[in-house]
């Protein structure tokens, strides 16, 4: 995920739009209307959803195409956080 440190905010927010179409976040069982209604995917790298997914359904980030060029580790974005924040929070314990 380095790829997304090393840039100013501008650049950062042009990547996450160059990326968010390879996201399946919207063809998961978890993922809402509300989700979708929002705009909201790429909850490994933007974080948690807001408000909309809140029922685990199950999690289909294992077979996205980014979670496996970025080296991903964890799931569940939508409902835990970006993987930034898991990795942080299993360092503190
Ligand atoms: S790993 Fe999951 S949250 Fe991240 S882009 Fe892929 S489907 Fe979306
Ligand atoms: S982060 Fe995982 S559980 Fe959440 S919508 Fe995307 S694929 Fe589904």
């Amino acid at each position: 995920m380095k790829p997304f440190l090393a840039v100013n905010k501008e650049e950062r927010w042009n990547m996450y739009d160059e990326v968010k179409g390879a996201c399946v976040c919207p063809s998961c069982p978890s993922y809402t209307a509300c989700a979708e209604k929002n705009g909201e995917s790429l909850f490994c790298i933007l974080g948690m959803s807001f408000h909309c997914i809140r029922d685990d359904r199950g999690c289909i980030c294992p077979g996205c195409s980014l979670y496996i060029e970025y080296g991903m580790t964890r799931k569940d974005y939508c409902m835990k956080g970006s993987e930034k924040d898991l990795r942080w929070e299993k360092g503190l314990g």
